[in-house]
């Protein structure tokens, strides 16, 4: 009985563990929002790829010292209470710095009308926000509810900005225009956020040049996801990744025929 009791208490834990990795002083912790499966209708050229794809939507909460950065917040599945689970009530959570404005990423900000983050400034991608106010109605009332709900907490930042002291955003557009990278630096050890740079993990790192349904600009999605694996190969950077599969944190080799392994973090 007590050690049916243990066993269970185990697979509660690995169901609510929020997996955390150190780059020198900052603890980068996974936050989930969902798992999902994405099939191989997402990619453009489906070619040889049949079956579906274990994914997840991540985020990440950066905490150094007595600062925490939220990077993107989901679309209103598990997030909220992932945090709570390593001490961050919503409320708690200052900073938040959005990738690029797709509603898996800025979602979790709003719930009907009201802002999830009472306290926090958030952070958008300037070319994103100009190219949603001058698009499709959709994406022109996503950046127009922003504005209301969160008014003069909205800011704006552009590549090669240092957001905070340990954080710099990274050119990563393609999947959408303003679609940005993130690398942590701290005591001399790093770690680049790639956003969106993978979708569907085993065919995008076979072959970095398979685009998906969701690119805005799929040539340039291309041309970025293949100049990020590349760096992160060449440097041993590890990354982590909004929807390879949760915690979506490893290393990038790379492979004889001109594609990336992911090593996940651990194993
Ligand atoms: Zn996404």
């Amino acid at each position: 009985m007590a050690r049916t009791f243990f066993i269970l208490l185990l697979i509660w834990g690995s169901l609510w563990a929020v997996e955390s990795f150190q780059v020198g002083s900052v603890t980068l912790f996974a936050v989930k929002d969902l798992d999902t499966n994405m099939g191989s209708a997402i990619l453009l050229n489906k070619e040889g790829v049949s079956g579906s794809n274990q994914s997840s939507i991540n985020a990440f909460l950066i905490v150094s010292g007595e600062t925490a950065v939220l990077i993107d917040t989901g679309m209103n599945g598990e997030l909220q209470t992932n945090l709570k689970e390593i001490g961050y009530e919503t409320d708690a959570i200052r900073q938040i710095v959005i990738t690029h404005m797709h509603n898996d990423h800025i979602g979790g900000l709003i719930s009907e009308g009201r802002k999830n983050f009472s306290n926090a400034m958030v952070y958008l991608p300037e070319n994103d926000l100009r190219f949603w106010r001058n698009s499709t109605p959709e994406n022109k009332r996503a950046a127009e509810e922003l504005k209301s709900v969160y008014g003069e907490n909205l800011k704006t930042y552009g590549w090669g900005d240092q957001i905070f002291p340990f954080l710099q955003a990274v050119r990563a557009d393609g999947h959408t225009p303003g679609h940005s990278a993130f690398l942590i630096s701290s005591e001399g050890e790093k770690l680049l956020i790639v956003s969106d740079l993978i979708h569907f993990l085993a065919v995008q790192m076979a072959d970095p040049t398979r685009a998906v349904v969701f690119d805005v600009d799929p040539q340039t999605a291309v041309s970025t996801r293949v100049r990020l694996l590349n760096l992160a190969a060449n440097t041993k950077i590890p990354i982590a990744g909004m929807h390879i599969p949760y915690p979506g944190i490893g290393r990038v080799a790379k492979a004889v025929n001109g594609g990336f392994i992911f090593i996940p973090e651990g194993s």
